[in-house]
């Protein structure tokens, strides 16, 4: 790299995985010329990629962004630019709320980024990368980059989603569902094994829809077991599932074991069949039910996540209960909870039905009580059993400790050394905590 200038990359990630995912993307497409360092004000351009899933965290972009202006300030020359699917569902709106911007982009806009921090160092900008081109591909960049390799990485399998679900906002800001090739999604995995990671998640909106629309001969089945089989790699988790596209031949994958986890995340949104019908998600409560059988038959072990949605438009207090007792029937390790709020171009914003905030928040304070007491029981079995974590770093929070997790995804918190990070070890679990296990060495 001599006589290069290197610059510094700042990226703020909000949202899901996939957005973590691409934020990796954006620092690959962008190295040498940029390298990543720690803070903001270390940076010569900073990126946040923005999630607009729910009205709370698209708020919580704005007021990020806002704080870099100061920076700017000082600092004229640096280089500020919003990505992900606030920009993608904004466009050149967010140049007019944020005119200190210099970069507006989208998913897809990613793989331009490199062309257009050129231009706007030329004095081109602003710029916005929002057009979608239906069928596009991830490009297989993947760059050695000069950061340590983390233990758990994502792999993005498909991207964009066909399913309309009302509530949800992904298939007007990520596009139309595309699966990557094989090839590309071996390959990617394959170098971050190489490269010393252990710990990979297949990343998608519909994993179990995967090349069905391209027509693969791969079914989502069949690319887990050939993933599974590259060596090296010791945990293989997958999400997001959709009970509607789940089939049972990923229930049999899973049963094999090592490296897949003994995890699923399948969201169910809601326990009534009126309030999923008018979500679109095209299940039912008896199928999800049917499903999770399965998978406890085959798996007793396996641990289960899922996502609920509180105050959908028109839910009533009998469609809530609904909700709970599915969560009583279920028993899920873990659960990701939020209040219904509207989104930009999807139908369910339309419904005028809308449930009031304050029953919302209600509902929702009952569900979180509701999945603490199911959720500490679930975890309480492995009170005094060893259980097997691969050990991911430091505890940020408590000094001289150990974090890992277990194929189940649970959090274990533990005395130990430095030379752990990275292995596998048999750890005693002591105590369930709300969200995470404490155990001690053997
Ligand atoms: S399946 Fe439904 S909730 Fe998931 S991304 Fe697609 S539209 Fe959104």
């Amino acid at each position: 790299m001599e006589g290069q200038i290197q610059r510094g990359l700042y990226i703020a990630t909000f949202g899901c995985q996939m957005n973590e995912y691409d934020s990796k993307r954006m620092e690959e497409v962008l190295y040498p010329s940029f390298t990543p360092v720690a803070s903001p004000e270390e940076a010569d351009l900073i990126l946040v990629n923005t999630c607009s899933i729910r009205e709370k965290a698209e708020h919580k972009v704005y007021s990020l962004v806002g704080r870099f202006r100061a920076l700017k300030e000082k600092r004229p020359g640096l280089i500020i630019g919003v990505g992900g699917c606030v920009a993608q569902q904004e466009g050149e709106r967010l140049l007019k709320r944020l005119p200190f911007l210099d970069l507006v982009f989208g998913p897809q806009g990613i793989y331009g980024l490199g062309h257009a921090v050129k231009e706007i160092e030329e004095g081109r900008g602003p710029i916005v990368l929002t057009e979608m081109v239906d069928g596009f591909e991830i490009p297989p960049i993947l760059r050695s980059m000069p950061t340590p390799s983390p233990i758990r990485a994502y792999v993005t399998i498909m991207q964009g989603c066909d399913n309309f679900c009302t509530y949800c906002v992904v298939p007007y800001v990520r596009g139309r569902e595309v699966s990557r090739p094989k090839d590309d999604i071996l390959k990617e995995v394959g170098t971050l094994v190489e490269s010393g990671v252990k710990d990979i998640t297949l990343l998608g909106q519909n994993v179990n829809s995967y090349g069905k629309k391209r027509g693969f001969s791969t079914s989502f089945a069949e690319l887990l077991r050939e993933v599974a089989s590259i060596t090296g790699l010791r945990r293989l988790r997958f999400t997001t599932s959709h009970p509607k596209d789940f089939t049972d031949d990923v229930i049999d994958a899973m049963a094999e074991g090592p490296p897949i986890c003994d995890h699923l995340h399948l969201p169910v949104q809601s326990g009534s069949n009126r309030i999923l019908k008018r979500m679109n998600r095209k299940y039912t409560r008896e199928s999800y039910l049917e499903i999770i059988e399965k998978v406890k038959g085959l798996l007793p072990d396996v641990s289960l996540t899922t996502d609920v949605i509180v105050g959908f438009p028109g839910e009533t207090d009998e469609d809530f209960k609904d909700t709970l007792s599915l969560l009583e029937e279920v028993e899920f390790d873990q659960i990701f909870s939020f209040k219904y709020s509207p989104r930009p171009f999807t139908k369910a914003a339309q419904y005028p039905d809308q449930v009031d905030e304050k029953v919302k928040s209600e509902r929702l304070t009952q569900v979180i009580e509701l999945q603490k007491s199911i959720g500490l029981r679930r975890l309480s079995r492995f009170e005094g059993r060893t259980v097997e974590v691969l050990v991911e770093g430091r505890n940020p929070s408590r000094e001289g400790e150990l974090v890992g997790r277990t194929t189940g995804n649970h959090v274990v918190n533990f005395e130990g050394p430095d030379e752990l990070i990275g292995q596998t070890i048999e750890l005693m679990v002591e105590r369930a905590c709300y969200h995470s296990l404490r155990a001690r060495m053997r």
